[in-house]
C-alpha cells in the first residue's frame, strides 16, 4: 500500500490548532508523515513542540501580528482566505502532499487542494452537536430559532438531540451574532461534501453516540477520533509528569502549579473562559464576589487584555493571603492533571471540556456565545459532569450567587451532586483515556482513516 503524506490546516488560533497538532502527531507516531500549517507570524514567534510531525507555515496578510481584535476578524478571515490560498497552493506543490485534513470552518482550503486534485477531509473542531445543529440549519432540515426573546420555548428534538432552547443553539445560527463574518464559514461547513464523504470530528461515542449516530452519519462517513488531547494512561501509569500540545501562542505561568502543589486535594476552583472570549468588568465583578462567597481557593486566567477590567480590590486579600492567585495564561493541561484541582469553572470551549472530562475534573458551567451553551448543555443533562450557572438576561451576566452555588454544588460533598458530578468525570475521563489508546475506538477510527487515505492512492 501507498503511504499517505497528510498536510493539516487549522484556522491559526490556539483552540483549533491544540486539537489537530494532537491528531498529527498521533498520524505521526503511526508512521505518517504529517504536517501542520499555520501562519508565519506564529511559525517565527511559537515554540513548537512538533514531535515526529513537521510544522509548515503560510502567509494570512498580517506578517506582524497574530490575531485581530474582535472588531477586525471579518477582514482578517478575508485576507487569510485571498494571500492564504496562493501561499497554500505553492505549499501543496512543493511538499507532496497527498491529502489535505483542514479546519472545518475554512473552506478556502479544500477549494484550494481541490484545485491541485488533492482529496480533503474536514476536521471538525466542536461537538458533533454543534456541527450537527449548523448542518441541519444550513440544509433546511431544522429552521433556526426565530428572532426575540422565545424564554422557555424549546425546538423540538431532532437528531439524537433534545430539544434546544433559543440560548442554547450554537450562536453563529443567529446572523446578530458577534463576529458576523464567522457565520457563513459555520453554517455551511459540510455544504460541499458529498453524502458518504468523509468527516473527523474531534469526539468520542461515549459522549456523544446518539447525536452521531441520528444526525451527521446519516449523511457522512463520521469518525469521531477524539478526545484530541494529551491525557495519561487509564491507570494514570507512565510517568509523564507534564502535558502540553506543544505550541502555546502565550506564555504559560508555570508558578500556578507551584502555588497549586502547596494545595490540598481538590480544594481549589480552576476558572479559565479560553483564548478569547473578553468577559468584561461587571462579569468579573460578580465572579470575583461569587468565588470569595463559596470560599474555596481559586486560581483565575486572567488574559493581559483583560487585566485592567479585573477588580483587584476585591482580591488583594485573597491573593495575598494565598487564597488566591491570577494568571495571565496557564499550562492548562498540567492545572487540570493537578490533584488540587477540584472543579473548573470553564466557559465550556469544547478543548476545555474534553481536557476537563479528560483528568476527570467536574465542572460549573457558565457558557458565553458560539458552541459553548450547546456543550454546557451535554456537560450538565447528558453526561452530568458538572452544573450550569443561569445567566441574568437583563443584567447580562452570572449573578454572584449563581457563581457561588455552581461552585459549591461541585465542590462540596454535602450536596449530593459533587459526588455524581465526579464520578462521571471520572468514568468520561477513563472512557477517553481508553479510546485513545492503542486498539481504542477512536484508534482504530485513526486507522480507519489512514486505510482510507492509502487506498485513494492505489
Ligand atoms: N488554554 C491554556 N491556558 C489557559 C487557558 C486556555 O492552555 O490559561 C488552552 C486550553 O487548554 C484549550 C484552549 O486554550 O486547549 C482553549 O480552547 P477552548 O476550545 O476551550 O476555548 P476557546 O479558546 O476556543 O474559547
Amino acid at each position: 500500500m501507498s503511504m499517505a503524506n497528510v498536510l493539516l490546516v487549522p484556522y491559526p488560533c490556539q483552540s483549533h490548532i491544540n486539537p489537530m497538532l494532537q491528531f498529527a502527531k498521533r498520524l505521526a507516531s503511526k508512521g505518517v508523515p504529517a504536517a501542520l500549517v499555520v501562519t508565519r507570524f506564529i511559525a517565527r514567534t511559537v515554540r513548537f513542540d512538533a514531535g515526529l510531525m513537521r510544522v509548515e507555515s503560510i502567509f494570512d496578510g498580517h506578517d506582524e501580528g497574530g490575531l485581530p481584535s474582535a472588531a477586525r476578524v471579518g477582514e482578517y478571515v478575508e485576507r487569510l482566505e485571498s494571500s492564504g490560498s496562493a501561499s497554500l497552493a505553492a505549499l501543496i506543490e512543493e511538499g507532496h502532499f497527498t491529502h489535505v485534513v483542514y479546519d472545518s470552518f475554512m473552506h478556502w482550503v479544500a477549494r484550494t487542494a481541490w484545485g491541485l486534485g488533492l482529496p480533503t477531509v474536514p476536521f471538525s473542531t466542536q461537538s458533533c452537536a454543534a456541527s450537527t445543529v449548523y448542518y441541519y440549519i444550513n440544509s433546511g432540515l431544522l429552521d433556526a430559532p426565530p428572532p426575540g426573546d422565545n424564554a422557555g420555548v424549546r425546538s423540538e428534538p431532532f437528531a439524537g438531540l433534545p430539544g434546544l432552547e433559543r440560548w442554547e443553539f450554537p450562536s453563529f445560527v443567529f446572523h446578530d451574532a458577534p463576529y458576523p463574518a464567522l457565520t457563513a464559514p459555520a453554517l455551511a461547513q459540510f455544504a460541499d461534501r458529498d453524502v458518504g464523504d468523509w468527516v473527523l470530528v474531534n469526539s468520542f461515542d461515549e459522549l456523544e453516540y446518539e447525536v452521531v449516530l441520528d444526525g451527521l452519519k446519516r449523511h457522512f462517513k463520521v469518525r469521531t477520533i477524539g478526545p484530541c488531547v494529551p491525557l495519561p494512561a487509564a491507570d494514570d501509569s507512565g510517568d509523564v509528569d507534564r502535558f502540553t500540545y506543544g505550541a502555546n501562542l502565550l506564555d504559560p505561568e508555570d508558578t500556578c502549579i507551584k502555588w497549586l502543589d502547596a494545595r490540598s486535594s481538590r480544594s481549589v476552583v480552576y476558572v479559565s473562559f479560553g483564548s478569547n472570549a473578553s468577559i468584561g468588568a461587571s462579569q468579573m465583578e460578580e465572579l470575583a464576589r461569587g468565588l470569595l462567597a463559596a470560599g474555596k481557593q481559586f486560581l483565575w486566567v486572567v488574559r493581559a487584555g483583560e487585566e485592567a477590567q479585573l477588580p483587584r480590590h476585591l482580591l488583594d486579600a485573597a491573593t495575598a493571603s494565598g487564597d488566591a492567585l491570577v494568571v495571565r495564561w496557564s499550562p492548562q493541561l498540567d492545572v487540570l492533571a493537578h490533584r488540587a484541582v477540584g472543579c473548573f469553572v470553564t466557559h465550556c470551549g469544547w478543548n476545555s471540556t474534553l481536557e476537563a472530562l479528560g483528568f476527570r475534573v467536574p465542572m460549573a458551567a457558565l457558557p458565553l456565545w458560539t458552541d459553548q451553551p450547546i456543550n454546557a448543555r451535554l456537560i450538565e443533562e447528558a453526561w452530568g459532569a458538572g452544573v450550569r450557572a443561569r445567566r441574568d438576561a437583563s443584567a447580562g451576566v452570572f449573578p454572584r450567587g449563581e457563581i457561588e452555588q455552581c461552585a459549591r454544588a461541585v465542590m462540596e460533598d454535602e450536596d449530593g451532586r459533587a459526588a455524581s458530578a465526579r464520578a462521571a468525570a471520572r468514568r468520561l475521563g477513563d472512557a477517553a483515556r481508553v479510546v485513545i489508546a492503542p486498539g481504542g475506538a477512536s484508534d482504530k477510527k485513526l486507522g480507519d482513516f489512514l486505510e482510507f487515505a492509502c487506498a485513494v492512492m492505489d
